[in-house]
């Protein structure tokens, strides 16, 4: 048993003095002072504990990628980041559009994850837009299903897809970009292309889906959810489609939230990500969807690659961030300290929201919730560094940068999935 003593929760959007008591896999007795004497005693000392995050967009590399990240090293990150909780994607190498692949995966994350992982099976074989996955032996192990990392461009495809995973009971998670429309774009067709000379993706090229989309999940009466929503065009037609009833949900990126196109500052490939930084006013777009609930969630699209693939012009590079450690500490800094958004409101995003659309068990501190949580020093301050991340990727635009609000300890699911070496030590409790 361990026993938190002396943390911070929110309740009812107030931080409140409770203790804690973890046993096994559960919290099991959340009161405003407990005392057990068999339980190993940790004290927070005032500091943040949230329900643990859940990530419904991490790129884990393994099978197939090893070279840019494994499911060893990205869980660990995740961990650090706060997360107990992550949906790796299918683009990986074999792509799990059947049980057989989808083995390959769950073996490691058996093995190497040091948090709950739930991966998305594909929407189609190989990702390749031509014939089905294999659905219903999928069904039962993945999260939902998904061809993340390009669109399905066939609507027949995209349609007959949605009518089975309603029939199952899953969500389609849909990474939107009309193939038609990329031009050859390395970022944002708008005036730093423009400045930089460089060709650029137009928005339309992700709305255009979002509108097809919505229509087919209509039709076919689907749990529709969008990946990493960047324009502020899409932002317009999922609020529409909400207001029509539409099962539409939709997730946005830290870095979309954080920057646009003209923090851009050179042609740097580290800079390079797909949906691309678009204009401030599709930022403030994103920002005032996420004020008024029309953008659900925060997910981070962690994109680790290797240096090789980064370190390289816009047009060259490719394309993705990582975003496991850094997110909710960049998130607390721009947004919770300015008083954009309040640390509930940010809390809520990135667990509890995340949890109920997609109808888990998780993402709330309560008994007999699982002892999914993180410690946060809200006050304590790092400069972000790659070369200190647990991720082998170190492709992060934001070298320097200093944040606020960061997670020293994380257990998932009771187990110490991270702890900040300097700020505790657990020998006991593992
Ligand atoms: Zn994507």
């Amino acid at each position: 048993m361990l026993l938190l003593k002396n943390g911070k929760i929110l309740e009812n959007g107030v931080l409140v003095s409770k203790d804690i008591l973890v046993k096994d896999k559960k919290i099991i007795k959340i009161e405003d002072k407990i005392e057990n004497l068999e339980a190993e005693v940790l004290d927070l000392s005032g500091k943040f504990v949230s329900p643990g995050f859940i990530d419904v967009h991490v790129h884990w590399r393994e099978p197939g990628f090893e070279y840019k990240e494994n499911i060893y090293h990205a869980s660990r990150a995740a961990a650090r980041g706060g997360f107990t909780t992550a949906m790796p994607m299918p683009n990986l190498d074999p792509v799990p559009d059947n049980y057989e692949n989808l083995k390959l995966q769950l073996d490691i994350i058996e093995r190497d994850s040091v948090i709950r992982a739930l991966p998305y099976g594909a929407i189609t074989k190989g990702e390749q837009g031509k014939d089905y996955a294999e659905f219903e032996e999928l069904v039962d192990h993945v999260f939902a299903f998904s061809d993340d990392g390009r669109g399905v461009q066939d609507a027949n495809m995209m349609y007959e897809s949605m009518m089975i995973a309603a029939k199952l009971n899953k969500a389609i998670v849909a990474h939107c970009e009309d193939n038609s429309l990329i031009r050859g774009g390395c970022m944002h067709c708008g005036r730093r292309s423009r400045e930089l000379e460089l060709p650029g993706i137009p928005s339309i090229c992700e709305s255009v889906q979002i509108a097809r989309d919505v229509l087919l999940a209509e039709a076919a009466g689907c749990h529709y959810h969008v990946c990493h929503v960047s324009t502020k065009e899409s932002v317009r037609v999922i609020k529409e489609a909400k207001a029509a009833g539409i099962k539409v949900t939709c997730e946005v990126c830290p870095h979309h939230l954080i920057s646009d196109e003209m923090d851009i500052p050179e042609d740097n490939g580290m800079w390079k990500m797909n949906p691309p930084l678009r204009s401030r006013e599709d930022r403030n777009a994103l920002i005032a969807g996420l004020l008024d609930g029309t953008i659900d969630i925060i997910a981070t699209d962690h994109a680790p690659h290797a240096t090789h693939e980064k370190d390289l012009t816009m047009r060259k590079a490719a394309f993705g961030i990582v975003g496991s450690e850094t997110a909710f500490s960049q998130l607390y800094t721009k947004f919770v300290k300015t008083g954009i958004f309040s640390l509930d409101f940010l809390v809520k995003l990135m667990s509890e929201k995340v949890a109920d659309i997609f109808g888990l068990p998780y993402g709330k501190l309560e008994e007999n919730s699982y002892a999914d949580l993180v410690v946060i020093d809200l006050e304590k301050s790092l400069i972000i560094d790659p070369e200190k991340f647990l991720s082998k990727g170190r492709n992060t635009p934001y070298i320097g940068e200093k944040i606020y609000g960061i997670p020293v300890l994380t257990l998932s699911e009771g187990k110490v999935a991270y702890k900040d070496e300097e700020v505790f030590d657990i020998y006991s409790y593992k």
